[in-house]
């Protein structure tokens, strides 16, 4: 009896459980598509600052997932092979030697800091200015110090000082150890863009307290981690976040973090 019950469950269920997966998916789908309409206001990183400065240079998040999160941005790439700098959407990766290379999506970042760039304020470089004196005047304009902000400075740069560093091979030294094997850039009028983040003190080593810029030029022919600039003509723009995603490195990466 209760046999034959159950083989005329089984057309009833049918149906019953084509209703729900439906319904299931009509929901999703619909939340899905407002995700998709709207990027989320965040920015999104690879690891700590603080692991990358003990010496976590190996990629385990690819290219392809970071750029699922972000337009902009700036990191570096499996090895600490270069500078990475993202600008609309491309990879690029600044090397030792100075040439730039685009970044492919199969390959991984140990350390990376993306976001959909949407600025609130943009407004024109006044005459000229250096780095420094620029980034306290773009302070002023931040809300809060406690917020994270997303920074872009487009235009035509007096001079530009940058900085890459060589890809490093296992056991993995400390980042104060490979910066002194940094090579050092120098250019003349060059246009370009200026791109990076300004995070508060309460997320230091999470992040690079303060500001922590890259640079690359239009033709992308040169860029790096900035060191100093001199702008006369530009734009800045300044695009507050509202929230931070992080991946976590796998535990099973032989790291060298104490
Ligand atoms: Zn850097």
């Amino acid at each position: 009896m209760s046999r034959n019950l159950q083989l005329k469950k089984i057309p009833y269920g049918m149906p019953g459980r084509l209703v729900v997966i439906t319904a299931l998916c009509a929901v999703i789908l619909s939340g899905g598509c407002r995700f998709s309409k709207e990027p989320p206001d965040q920015i999104y990183q690879v690891s700590t600052f603080k692991r990358l400065e003990a010496g976590g240079y190996g990629g385990f998040v690819p290219i392809k997932k970071i750029a699922q999160n972000g337009d902009f941005g700036i990191g570096t790439t499996d090895g600490l092979d270069g500078e990475l700098v993202v600008r609309d959407g491309r990879f690029w990766s600044v090397k030792t030697s100075g040439k730039i290379l685009s970044v492919g999506s199969g390959e991984s970042s140990p350390f990376a800091e993306v976001k959909f760039f949407k600025p609130e304020i943009t407004y024109p470089v006044r005459g000229m200015i250096d780095k420094d004196k620029l980034l306290t005047e773009i302070e002023t304009r931040f809300g809060s110090k406690d917020a994270i902000y997303a920074v872009r400075i487009d235009g035509v740069f007096e001079s530009v000082k940058t900085r890459s560093v060589p890809k490093q091979t296992e056991p993995y030294p400390p980042l104060a150890e490979v910066i002194k094997n940094q090579t050092v850039f120098e250019a003349a009028g060059v246009m370009g863009s200026v791109i990076g983040y300004y995070f508060p003190d309460d997320m230091s080593g999470v992040a690079v307290a303060g500001w922590h810029l890259h640079f690359i030029s239009n033709d992308a022919s040169f860029g790096g981690h900035l060191l100093g600039f001199r702008i006369n003509t530009g734009t800045i723009s300044i695009d507050r976040a509202d929230s931070f995603l992080m991946s976590r490195p796998p535990k099973t990466e032989p790291a060298t973090v104490g």
